[in-house]
């Protein structure tokens, strides 16, 4: 297969958006994400930087416009900077539309204005909850007033940004009013997401789970939502709320699919692909790219694993609110 073809895979879905993550650790252990004790990966087992690069080179140069950088919290991995740097060489010659991160906000005060200055335009940043003692125990250890400033240094740095807010039964229900208004208020886009049954985070699953057509009903009793057809190249569904003229987006992974539209792959911070966060295929890259200087077995391999990309997902909460699937989000970062 020649390095220069698009990624398509057996169902005719153009592989374009690539989802890189830098480290599997964070600096928060939210609730719904790890658990309070975890391993992480011994550090050699991390792709360096530079390999983090030409991996990612590698998917652009087979068609991908689109990469987010993720984790674990991608901005505490070190050298980070410089990965937005290199690549930021693709958003120059064309090559790359986009190129973005999904941070929960702890250090983004120092790195807004460096990531708009590299090119990256918008920045989804996590935010469950703006009261700060739920948030220190949402995320068993975080102080929300960073968070806020990093939010007023991306917005100052001219960054688009978009609050990403887990719908939390008991929490979110109390909540979703003031983050209306606090998004809107400040001209960002809140996007809801269901909890997904990732790894074990020792709490319960089920207790936890709030279905959005079930918030979106409650949405409804205060704020005129009407549906639009925008999409932002995700699964988001979004609202347009008439009070604020601002957006809502709704990701609903356990009560609706989006398989049908995927164009997105996922890589670890090891190296592996996953084609689907919700089953576990996956082909190692590391060999690949540590085994050779040319990117031939790289591009091979990243073919042999478009071909393996499933149709769709088959997530369960499964018995007794145990988790669907071992591996924790912060493994891939959503
Ligand atoms: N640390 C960064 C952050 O929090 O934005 C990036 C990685 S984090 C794993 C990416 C997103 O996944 C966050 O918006 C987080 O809320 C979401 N997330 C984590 N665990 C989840 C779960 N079990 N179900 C649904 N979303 C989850
Ligand atoms: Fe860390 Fe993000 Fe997971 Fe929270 S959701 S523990 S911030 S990786």
């Amino acid at each position: 297969m020649s390095a220069t073809c698009g990624l398509v895979d057996l169902f005719g879905r153009r592989v374009s958006y690539l989802r890189l993550s830098v480290t599997d650790r964070c600096d928060l252990r939210c609730v719904y994400c790890m658990s309070e004790n975890m391993s992480f990966l011994p550090r050699k087992e991390l792709l360096t930087i530079e390999e983090l690069d030409r991996l990612a080179s590698a998917f652009v140069a087979r068609g991908v416009s689109k990469i987010r950088i993720t984790g674990g919290e991608p901005l505490v991995r070190r050298g980070v900077m410089d990965l937005f740097a290199g690549l930021s060489r693709h958003l120059a010659s064309g090559a790359l539309k986009e190129l973005t991160l999904t941070t929960n906000g702890t250090q983004l005060a120092r790195r807004a204005a460096d990531l708009a200055r590299l090119g990256v335009r918008r920045v989804n940043v996590s935010l469950d909850t703006l009261d700060a003692e739920r948030y220190r125990a949402l995320t068993r250890r975080g102080a929300l007033g960073p968070v806020m400033e990093g939010l007023q240094a991306a917005l100052a740095a001219g960054l688009k940004v978009k609050l990403n807010a887990v719908a939390l039964r008991g929490t979110t229900e109390d909540e979703i009013d003031d983050l209306i208004a606090f998004a809107h208020g400040h001209g960002m886009d809140l996007t809801l997401i269901e909890t997904m049954p990732l790894g074990d985070t020792g709490e319960d699953r089920t207790a936890q789970y709030l279905p959005l057509t079930e918030l979106r009903r409650r949405i409804e009793t205060r704020w005129t939502l009407t549906d639009t057809v925008e999409r932002s190249g995700g699964p988001a569904r979004y609202v347009r709320v008439a009070e604020t003229g601002g957006r809502i987006g709704f990701i609903t992974p356990m009560t609706h699919t989006f398989c049908e539209s995927c164009n997105r792959v996922r890589v670890s911070a090891t190296g592996v692909l996953y084609t689907c966060l919700g089953q576990e295929d996956r082909i190692d890259l590391k060999p690949a790219l540590r085994g050779s200087e040319a990117d031939g077995r790289l591009h091979a391999a990243i073919d042999a694993g478009i071909r393996g990309k499933p149709r769709g997902h088959d997530f369960a909460i499964g018995r007794g609110g145990a988790p669907g699937l071992v591996r924790h989000m912060s493994a891939l970062g959503g």
